[in-house]
């Protein structure tokens, strides 16, 4: 039980610490100018928040999951006995993390969604996320408090429970889940970036979405592109060259006033 016990803790932690290691190697590579999306003068005159303030705002809201993460856990560790076993079959493994991504998405959509259709959500909590117009990998998890507890904490719980993962998978796919959306805030597209050959979810995708024009668009996070697909809120764009170097996600459809 006591084992079981820190590999539940494992999974609450472990994704923290990656968060800031892969947002750190980020940091190393954002002088490589020519995959930039936009240009470093724009990180600086659109964001509305210095960066400071950013590390500020992720840190306070990850020690608050980590609170409520450790909290559920001691209210439900003491009825639940039998935590799922730790699967051997690599068939087993990835049927969990397929299912774990869908949730996931699922609800990140929905909500994500909602939060951007309803003013007043979005006036007092999601609007906050989207003070960085221009995004960067420590920027990822700049969210209110409470989006990051529904979106993420519940995110996270509903997929771990609906996979049926044992705690030290939720280990892996709670890692994994950080840096795709660290990854999908990176402001780069480097070429060679194993995730953008699986997912076509990335950063320039999400890039759109951070835009003024893209806010009614793309809401899909973290791992498929599915439900923009399936609800009509897809924005295809073509990856441009600035004319001042670097890169640009340009859209190619029209966009819907209303
Ligand atoms: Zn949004
Ligand atoms: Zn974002």
């Amino acid at each position: 039980m006591g084992f079981a016990v820190s590999d539940e803790l494992l999974g609450t932690v472990v994704p923290i610490v990656v968060y800031w290691i892969y947002s750190g190697i980020y940091m190393c590579l954002g002088s490589f100018d020519k995959y930039r999306l936009h240009s470093k003068t724009d990180e600086e005159e659109k964001n509305l928040i210095s960066k400071r303030t950013v590390v500020e705002g992720v840190l306070f809201q990850q020690f608050l999951q980590a609170a409520a993460a450790i909290l559920l856990f001691t209210i439900t560790g003491g009825q639940n006995e039998a935590s799922p076993p730790q699967p051997s079959s690599f068939v087993i493994l990835a049927r969990q993390f397929l299912t774990a991504m869908l949730v996931m998405d699922t609800w990140q959509y929905f909500l994500h969604r909602y939060f951007h259709e309803n003013k007043f959500l979005y006036r007092h909590l999601h609007s906050r996320h989207h003070r960085l117009v221009v995004p960067y990998a420590f920027g990822a998890l700049y969210n209110h408090p409470l989006e990051g507890l529904l979106l993420d904490t519940v995110g996270g719980a509903l997929s771990f429970m609906l996979s049926g993962m044992s705690p030290r998978t939720s280990i892996f796919f709670f890692s994994f889940a950080t840096i795709k959306t660290v990854d999908d805030h990176c402001g780069l597209m480097l070429p060679g970036n194993p995730l953008h050959i699986f997912f076509r979810n990335n950063s320039a995708y999400h890039d759109v979405h951070h835009q003024l024009y893209g806010s009614k668009y793309n809401f899909s996070q973290p791992f498929f592109i599915m439900w923009d697909k399936i609800m009509g809120t897809y924005m295809p764009y073509s990856l441009e060259k600035r004319a001042e170097g670097g890169l640009e996600a340009r859209p190619t459809k029209e966009f819907k006033e209303d």
